[in-house]
């Protein structure tokens, strides 16, 4: 059994009592975020036991720090600054205190130590027994969530009821701004996937003019600023409290049985860059504290609750035969759900909300794993996530400059505020498929909403921009009978890097031509106003269109004639097989024991490159070839990277290996409970979970858009009776349950409309 899937809930995970061995991976599992700001699960003691702890982290999404990066050798166009999320006050802060002793996990004894998450309410609760040196005991319930109808606000109850009579109960909640959580030891820091900072990134000020505590923090070279806020109910309220050195304590005598509430209601509030607006957002938060506590803990928890039914009415799967893959099923929804910005001008990093991993970056992994979760379950966070991209289009017309390409965008490889963040070019802006990620997304948003108004405007834009920059960045080869070529660029797998006609790179560059194409041709047909209004300011010039589609058209898409394979690209057959089977164990992942040029010299693959390009556009490749070049990728795959297990498992699948999609996707929903990557503690793999749900709906449900309509190619693996999903299109909700008989499709709201499953078209109404 995985430790926290207990056999009786589908539902909940627990963990009984602490352990050293998962203490930090459960501190990023029971991490709780809403897209605007999350907290690790750490312990309210944490900082005084610091082996029960990793990181505290509490992180505002894009609430970053930004300092030079430092080359030993400088090259023209590299990567100016660091991009750093920095964790802000940490407000889980907690003392509680028994006869003057003070509570931690080594002292005196703790007994009936358990924590739930409950993912169904998201709330996360801790209770125990704490008993003193003198052996008086105390029970301990602690509650906590964070909010998606107050974004700013962590709400926690604390419940403390004593065993015995006339003891000194102590209790103190600090809002912690004077230490920086999340400092990683010095051979962590070594790891290119982490890159936490050591030092602190930020000045504070206290408020002094509220009766909440209020703190003003300004980053130290970003000039960001952030309000973050606090206000404590004690149930018992002839207690009066005190505040030192930025704690609010209280003290009280114990009576036999009788509990004592402490609800604590945090706030972060927005972003802001404008100094002089501190004031007038201090006292938002001011009243939004208030407000929160006006209603009482227990009456934001049932507003909460009642947010996250809605929340799994729309998104929840069910898996009938295996009670432990459902609930590992749900907390990877659930954490996606967590992490993505919702206002349209913040994305969804590689590790959400839940770790200082990848130092809050966003990249590809938003458009091609999670993106797909929300455009079919609620479309609208996925437009927020396209916007973003919209946003940060000025960003990555200045990066195409930079590169020496006149026209068009390049989006940077990671990044929070637009500008390419990656120190390593190899594996950073060499991955120009990045643009044809974020066309193929924002196509697909618009196929299956029908969101022309989004179309028309900012995706007009974005597709017209990045066709451009592949328009420049590639030429016709002679030697290549005046092919179209998309010379030195890394493809998806990162153990291949700066190559020439990357299949998947010159495959979405395809793709984005034709996308582009067809936007414009059809503000062409139906005289749109907005579209020509966006073509104008771009300047768009109607040859641009003959080029694209020259370009489309002749784009060269390497083929081994010999093999009949698929070619990752121009050189990678040339290169010799690395002996996978031979590498000692603890010599992976690869990246952390060879030196990239070692790595660059071998057929071996980090991760899906060719066989994502298949799967994405299934329906152009016979299953033949799909299954030979399965065959062929997978023995030189290492599986590194937490985004390549998913797109084998939704190929499997594609291809009518149900046993491998189902073992594939065993892992990728398990991935991080059982730490298969080995640093969940840095934070979840948002990219992963995101696969989880296409493993269910792409892979095991077989859907695919193809044109205007879903396609569905159910199969289930013999380990479960039955699966249902739920997916929206085209304003519809369909309903799809499969079980071994065959599948039915139901249309819950919308229209009647036609799908397709396998060959037979059915009429949904
Ligand atoms: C993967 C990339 C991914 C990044 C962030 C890397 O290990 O190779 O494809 O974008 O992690 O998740």
């Amino acid at each position: 059994m995985i430790p926290l899937i207990t056999k009786d809930s589908k539902w909940i995970l627990t963990e009984e009592g602490i352990s050293e061995k998962t203490i930090k991976q459960n501190e990023t599992l029971f991490a709780l975020s809403n897209g605007h700001f999350g907290t690790r699960g750490s312990l309210e003691e944490a900082e005084r036991t610091k082996e029960y702890s990793h990181s505290e982290a509490t992180l505002v999404n894009a609430f970053y720090d930004s300092e030079p990066i430092q080359y030993g050798e400088w090259a023209y166009g590299y990567a100016e600054k660091h991009q750093t999320v920095i964790p802000v006050p940490n407000g889980k802060k907690l003392a509680i205190k028994l006869d003057n002793e003070m509570f931690d996990l080594d002292s005196g004894k703790t007994t009936r130590h358990k924590r739930q998450l409950d993912l169904k309410q998201g709330i996360l609760t801790r209770t125990f027994t704490w008993e003193n040196t003198k052996g008086h005991q105390l029970d301990v319930k602690i509650e906590r969530f964070v909010s998606y109808d107050y974004p700013e606000l962590l709400a926690q109850k604390i419940t403390l009821t004593p065993h015995d009579n006339g003891c000194e109960l102590q209790v103190a909640a600090t809002l912690d701004d004077l230490e920086h959580m999340g400092i990683v030891s010095e051979e962590e820091s070594n790891d290119p996937r982490i890159k936490a900072q050591q030092e602190r990134r930020f000045q504070s000020e206290r408020i002094e003019s509220s009766e909440n505590q209020l703190l003003h923090i300004e980053t130290n070279n970003t000039h960001l600023h952030l309000i973050v806020g606090e206000k404590n109910e004690l149930s018992d309220s002839s207690v009066k409290s005190s505040f030192i050195n930025g704690s609010e304590k209280w003290s009280m005598e114990t009576s036999k049985d009788k509990s004592v509430t402490l609800e604590r209601y945090v706030a972060y509030g927005n972003i802001f860059n404008d100094g002089s607006k501190k004031e007038a957002e201090a006292l938002r938060i001011s009243n939004l504290l208030d407000e929160v506590a006006e209603l009482g803990f227990d009456e934001i928890k049932e507003k909460h609750i009642h947010f996250m039914e809605g929340f799994w009415n729309a998104s929840d799967i069910q898996i009938d035969g295996d009670d432990e893959i459902q609930v590992g099923l749900r907390f990877n929804l659930f954490h996606l759900h967590q992490a993505a910005g919702r206002d349209g001008s913040r994305n969804m990093s590689a590790k959400g909300l839940t770790g200082e991993g990848y130092e809050g970056h966003y990249f590809w992994d938003t458009e091609m794993y999670m993106l797909p979760f929300f455009l079919y379950t609620q479309p609208e966070i996925a437009k927020h996530l396209l916007n973003y991209r919209f946003t940060i289009l000025k960003e990555a017309r200045e990066r195409a400059r930079e590169m020496a390409i006149e026209n068009g965008a390049l989006f940077a490889w990671r990044t929070i505020n637009g500008k390419e963040a990656s120190a390593y070019y190899p594996a950073g802006t060499a991955q120009i498929h990045i643009n044809g990620d974020i066309a193929h997304a924002v196509h697909t948003y618009v196929k299956s909403t029908g969101d022309l108004a989004f179309g028309m405007n900012e995706g007009l834009e974005i597709l017209v921009e990045t066709a451009r920059f592949y328009a420049e960045w590639g030429h016709y080869d002679k030697q290549r009978n005046g092919a179209f070529v998309l010379n030195n660029v890394t493809g998806p797998d990162e153990y291949t890097a700066i190559v020439n006609n990357n299949y998947y790179t010159n495959l979405m560059a395809k793709h984005n031509f034709d996308y582009a194409i067809e936007m414009v041709e059809e503000v062409f047909k139906s005289n749109d106003t907005n579209g020509e209004k966006v073509l104008e300011k771009i300047n768009f010039q109607p040859s641009e269109l003959e080029n694209w589609k020259k370009a489309s058209e002749k784009m060269f898409l390497p083929y081994d004639e010999a093999q009949e394979l698929t070619m990752q690209d121009d050189s990678f057959f040339h290169k010799e097989v690395w002996d996978i089977e031979n590498t000692p164990k603890e010599n992976f992942p690869l990246l952390l024991h060879y030196h990239p040029l070692t790595i660059y010299r071998y057929q071996v693959n980090k991760q899906a490159d060719t066989v994502l390009a298949e799967f994405l556009f299934s329906d152009e490749f016979s299953h033949s070839q799909k299954k030979r070049d399965y065959d062929y990728y997978e023995a030189v795959t290492t599986h590194d990277s937490s985004l390549s297990r998913s797109i084998f498992g939704v190929m499997a699948s594609h291809l009518g290996d149900l046993d491998k999609a189902y073992g594939y996707f065993m892992d990728t929903a398990l991935m991080d409970m059982t730490d298969l990557q080995s640093n969940t503690k840095d934070g979840v793999h948002a990219a992963n979970m995101g696969g989880t749900w296409m493993s269910m709906v792409y892979g095991f449900g077989g859907m695919r858009l193809v044109k205007d309509t879903l396609h569905f190619s159910p199969r289930l693996p013999k380990e479960w009776t039955a699966v249902t999903f739920k997916v929206q299109f085209l304003g519809r909700l369909i309903q799809v349950s499969i079980d071994h008989e065959g599948s039915d499709y139901t249309l819950l709201k919308g229209e009647p409309l036609n799908i397709r499953h396998y060959d037979e078209e059915k009429h949904l109404k």
